[in-house]
């Protein structure tokens, strides 16, 4: 016996550190440490105004308390009890928010002249730097790469958001579909989404060609493995969709072929787009069916408009941020695509596009829908990681939300698409620790959303301006 006990004490000890290691959660590699600025295991953030994304009013001098990880109190700085030995900031002036939920979050970006790159190193730092504390990838290129940044960013090795990674896109029958996946019978659906939900993907994203009777078996496949399903749909109408048992609609009103008068079954009209931009009528009888039907089934809606805006003719987005982060050659094609747009005499997509799309998104909201928001770094490249998101949120403001609802679109409803609401989304007890501290009042001037101080992800506060400066120069290239 003696003998025994003795052979088993080396063993034990040969095993402990790892669990150790298993145990800690949180344990940052030097590379992530370098760009964290505040760290637990208590901070206090005090005399702040916290807009909290239930949609309640933003509550002036007020104290967050971070314990562990995750928010343990939020009341007056008065009546807050701070823990002996917390970290304590004194945040007057500033606005803290919850960390916004990416639901259109590529790892990938797309630009002008038909470059596209993945994004590995730069996008999840943007993305971070930006508030951005949780992405959903809603269509991959590089899903291996994807999924790798994720383990990364879990296993503490990179910095970054929390990831919910999608599959490759998967589309219908369509010639000059380069990279997609093309599914020509619902058996192969069901294939694809076995295979995918296997190697850890918990989202499909459906692209325009899709047809009814393979979406149906995507849908039926996805929630037998308890995966979700997305889609920039055409093929498909809304309603169709809906009544196929989809979870949520990416864009909204311009990708709604419900809009389209020359729409036939299982077809992607020609410049759907365009024409539904034209004809469209966000407030009628169509819009209404839409609407209505969405919110009955709760299905919810991602709006994109920071990707819309910089090709919607007279906008001229040049966000100096965002020029600075593209890498030289990026940029160029980018501001001559701008000049080109604003030249053009018959460029399809305008102001008034812009304002349709705005109040159907009113009307979705106004009627119970659920609408969250994501950047989409695509079409001529004006919008990307992180900064697109911020955009996003002012893009809200100018259709007529107020402040309160603009951060529950960003961050709350996005966790209720995603079903992580009981964990994310809202700056309240309980929560995981993941929220932004804007310098300046968020409420009354929403520029200040891209004013970021400090990014807090399970409980770890980032260094937003360090994050960006790593990055610089490297948009459109990794
Ligand atoms: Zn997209």
């Amino acid at each position: 016996m003696k003998k025994l006990t003795w052979t088993i004490v080396p063993l034990i000890m040969l095993i402990s550190p790892s669990l150790v290691f298993a145990q800690a959660t949180a344990e940052l590699s030097d590379g992530v440490k370098e760009f964290v600025a505040i760290e637990g295991p208590a901070v206090a953030l005090t005399g702040v105004k916290v807009i909290d994304g239930t949609g309640r009013s933003p509550r002036s001098n007020q104290t967050v308390l971070i314990e562990d990880g995750r928010i343990s109190a939020v009341g007056l700085t008065d009546d807050v009890a701070i823990p002996a030995g917390a970290d304590i900031h004194d945040m007057s002036g500033h606005t803290v928010i919850p960390g916004m939920i990416g639901l259109h979050n590529h790892m990938f970006f797309m630009g002008a002249g038909g470059r596209t790159a993945q994004q590995s190193v730069s996008a999840p730092r943007l993305y971070l730097a930006a508030g951005v504390t949780t992405i959903r990838t809603t269509g991959s290129v590089s899903p291996y790469a994807d999924l790798n940044v994720k383990f990364n960013i879990e296993r503490g090795v990179e910095p970054g958001p929390r990831m919910h990674v999608t599959a490759p896109y998967v589309t219908g029958p369509d010639p000059s579909i380069g990279d997609m996946a093309q599914v020509n019978s619902p058996e192969a659906a069901r294939r694809f989404v076995r295979y995918w939900a296997a190697e850890g993907v918990t989202w499909i994203k459906a692209y325009t060609t899709i047809r009814r009777a393979e979406l149906a078996a995507i849908i039926e496949e996805a929630h037998a493995q308890g995966i979700r399903v997305t889609g920039h749909i055409c093929s498909v109408t809304f309603q169709e969709a809906v009544d196929l048992g989809i979870d949520n609609i990416e864009h909204g009103f311009a990708t709604a072929t419900d809009f389209d008068p020359r729409k036939q079954p299982d077809q992607c009209p020609d410049n759907s787009m365009v024409v539904v931009g034209e004809e469209g009528d966000p407030e009628g009888e169509i819009a209404r069916s839409v609407v209505l039907k969405m919110v009955a089934a709760g299905v919810g809606m991602t709006s994109t408009m920071a990707v819309v805006e910089p090709m919607t003719k007279g906008r001229r987005v040049l966000d100096e941020r965002t020029l600075e982060a593209m890498a030289p050659e990026v940029r160029e094609d980018y501001l001559e695509m701008v000049d080109q747009i604003e030249s053009s005499p018959d460029w399809a997509m305008t102001e008034e596009h812009l304002q349709k799309g705005m109040a159907f998104e009113r009307g979705f909201v106004e009627a119970g829908g659920v609408l969250a928001a994501g950047v989409d770094p695509t079409g001529i490249g004006g919008a990307i990681a992180g900064f697109g998101d911020q955009r996003n949120y002012q893009l809200l403001i100018e259709a007529g939300f107020s402040a309160p609802r603009v951060v529950q679109i960003m961050g709350p409803n996005g966790a209720r698409i995603m079903g992580i609401d009981d964990e994310l989304g809202t700056v309240e007890p309980g929560k995981l620790a993941d929220l932004v501290v804007l310098d300046g009042d968020l409420e009354v001037d929403s520029e200040v959303i891209k004013q970021v101080a400090v990014v807090f992800k399970d409980g770890v506060g980032y260094d937003s301006e360090r994050l960006i400066a790593s990055v610089k120069g490297l948009v459109g290239i990794r």
